[in-house]
């Protein structure tokens, strides 16, 4: 009896010991298998669909790489349709996207929208709000690369409107760091009041609107609020213009006006209306 006790132990000790030189073998057979190189093949990984709640329209998103940790970053091929495109959102540490096909339409919030076209390399840093998708006429494609922080890549938010994605383009040459800054001012005034159009031109727009403590959409709506107030219809035509560049929609600069009625009164608003009715039909 004794015996057979003793050799059950010593049995089930072989066992376990034995389980454990296999578990370490298969560890290090695992650890041998991630490091060596692994090739997904063309059409090995499925697509998807983009979800309706973070998306406009048809959007393709084939997956083209996960984060392999230690690494925290993923990347995936996003085809868009004409006129589709992604809700606003951020990424927690930036995103990078190669537009590989068509032309497309990128914005920050508070931003005018860019033309993205094939070729083109997207930096959107950390915790901007903004969106990306195709342009009204043109499918895109881009490949989108994040990296999440703590296993997260992206923040979503509301939906990109119709008078949101419509909104005129940046003006060519007035991007935010190339090529010389224009001079408004300067054909109205500049003959007739120099020092003037300088300061308007130099002071008011060369520096008091770049300054970033505030958004140009953000200084926009101030200065047209301001304008409304004041029953100033010459300035409000070309700075409701200008706000529309700077990613106001049309709807929202309605409902300012609609809202200043009940701060700067009824005339104010009616006359501001009267302006903007000329302006939106313009463009
Ligand atoms: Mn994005």
């Amino acid at each position: 009896m004794k015996l057979l006790a003793a050799t059950a132990i010593t049995l089930s000790l072989l066992a376990s010991t034995s389980a454990q030189t296999d578990k370490v073998g298969a560890t290090s057979a695992w650890v041998q298998d991630s490091q060596a190189i692994r090739i997904a093949r063309r059409g090995t990984q499925p697509s998807r669909q983009g979800p309706a709640e973070n998306f406009t329209g048809s959007v393709r998103i084939d997956p083209l790489f996960q984060a392999n940790a230690p690494a925290r970053t993923s990347g995936s091929l996003v085809t868009f349709e004409p006129g589709a495109r992604s809700a606003w959102h951020t990424h927690p540490l930036g995103q990078v996207l190669i537009v590989t096909a068509g032309t497309g339409r990128a914005q920050r919030w508070g931003d005018p929208v860019d033309e993205i076209r094939q070729g083109d390399v997207v930096w959107i840093p950390p915790g901007q709000k903004h969106w990306h998708g195709a342009a009204p006429d043109s499918s895109m494609a881009h490949i989108a690369i994040s990296e999440a922080l703590d296993g997260k890549a992206v923040d979503w938010m509301e939906k990109v409107s119709e008078a949101q994605y419509s909104a005129p383009l940046r003006a060519k040459g007035a991007s935010a760091d190339t090529g010389p800054r224009p001079r408004p001012s300067q054909a109205a005034i500049g003959d007739f009041a120099p020092k003037l159009a300088e300061l308007t031109d130099d002071v008011l727009y060369g520096d008091v609107w770049e300054r970033p403590q505030l958004s140009k959409r953000d200084r926009s709506l101030v200065t047209v609020a301001a304008l409304i107030a004041m029953n100033r219809p010459d300035q409000l035509r070309s700075h409701l213009s200008r706000a529309r560049e700077n990613g106001v929609a049309q709807d929202e600069l309605i409902e300012t006006i609609t809202h200043l009625a009940f701060y700067a009164g009824w005339p104010s608003a009616v006359s501001a209306i009267a302006v903007a009715k000329e302006v939106f039909e313009k463009k």
